[in-house]
């Protein structure tokens, strides 16, 4: 089976690309390299013996994304590629509306021109909204006070890839809502390598232990959490592309949703926790003010994934700290 994996140097695609390649598919990767680097193929290569064969391409150009589908002659496509930075969405929706759904919009024209009928998308717990300390299931409500444009774009696209499929009984499509993934592969050549500031949690946790930031801010000792630090399901990066692979083996007519995290709500102390413990170090930090628009208590239900794809975590906060430092040891900028 031949994949296109949209947004494959990225973090949660390369890892993605390493499981389909050991897993016997052969996978060709679009990105536009907005926010990866084009060494990640070598270091596919490298932890595989294949090197995918690469589109530095745009979404947004649509000659160009359909000339990719036209040549590929593709049997599915996983698609990651958007643009993730909460804070940046809030200040530049539109770039953010533009990239993520026009950029989909693309994609799926030039699927269908192409006949190209299978997709994964990769979405994220965001589209559950404002709903805080219950085990999240698929058929919940969706939509409904999410507090920011990145959140809005998952949540529109879901919704077009719904229409998709409504009007088109070939479609064949799943939609992964991603909880929070955190880890790197276990050779330390690929993890999480955003440009710019982050505003994720390990990626901060990740530049405060080389000292590009001098402390860790914790927003918010206050919540109604055992330790008063908010909490999230944070699942290996390594299991969460494991479950593209399940995902794209059991592909079938009509629209599916899977949440892929754990099942465990771990807090923010809990983290800082758990790197000191495996860094044997101290991570500077120190508690401030909330962040706006968070939520104390976000975790899945992963048992409809288990069910019907067979996939489960297999690695836990342990695993995916030791993993981070040891990528940080390997990482050459
Ligand atoms: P990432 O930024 O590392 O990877 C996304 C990739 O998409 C990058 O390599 C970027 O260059 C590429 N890209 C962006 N816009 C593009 C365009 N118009 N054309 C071509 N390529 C483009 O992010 P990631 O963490 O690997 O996330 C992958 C997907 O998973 C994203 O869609 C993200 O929204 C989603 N997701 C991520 C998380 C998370 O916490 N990391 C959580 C839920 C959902
Ligand atoms: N967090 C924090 N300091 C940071 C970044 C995040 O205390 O610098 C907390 C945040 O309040 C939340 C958790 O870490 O409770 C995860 O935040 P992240 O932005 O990684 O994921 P999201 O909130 O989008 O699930």
């Amino acid at each position: 089976m031949k994949i296109l994996l949209t947004g494959g140097t990225g973090y949660i695609g390369s890892h993605t690309a390493v499981e389909l390649i050991q897993a016997g598919f052969e996978v060709e990767i679009l990105d536009n390299l907005a926010n990866s680097k084009i060494a990640v193929l070598d270091k596919i290569a490298k932890i595989t013996g294949v090197k995918p064969k690469f589109y530095e391409v745009d979404l947004l150009d649509a000659s160009a994304t359909d000339k990719v589908l036209r040549d590929g002659r593709f049997d599915a496509v996983i698609h990651l590629a958007g643009l993730k930075a909460v804070g940046e969405s809030v200040e530049k929706p539109l770039i953010y509306y533009k990239n993520n759904v026009c950029g989909t919009i693309n994609l799926l024209e030039s699927m269908k021109r192409n006949s190209v009928n299978k997709m994964i998308f990769s979405s994220s717990a965001t589209v559950y909204g404002d709903k805080d300390g219950i085990k999240l299931t698929e058929d919940m409500e969706t939509g409904i006070g999410i507090t920011n444009p990145y959140g809005e774009t998952k949540y529109v696209i879901e919704k077009i890839l719904m229409d998709v499929a409504n009007s088109n009984n070939d479609f064949e499509v799943t939609i992964l809502r991603y909880f929070n993934p955190i880890g790197a592969h276990s050779s330390g050549l690929i993890g999480e390598d955003p440009n710019g500031i982050p505003n994720n949690l390990m990626p901060i946790i990740m530049k405060v232990a080389t000292g590009e930031i001098p402390k860790l801010m914790i927003y918010g000792d206050d919540y109604n959490t055992p330790d008063g630090t908010g909490m999230r399901d944070y699942i290996h990066v390594v299991d969460l592309a494991k479950g593209h692979v399940k995902a794209v083996e059991k592909l079938k007519p009509g629209v599916e949703v899977y949440n892929l995290g754990t099942g465990e709500a771990t807090s923010v102390k809990e983290i800082v926790k758990a790197f000191e413990d495996v860094a044997g170090k101290e991570l500077p930090n120190e508690v401030v003010e909330r962040r706006a628009g968070d939520l104390a208590k976000i975790y899945a239900d992963c048992s409809k994934a288990e069910r019907e794809l067979g996939w489960s975590t297999e690695l836990n906060i342990k695993d995916a700290m030791r993993d981070t430092i040891n990528y940080l040891r390997h990482y050459e900028g």
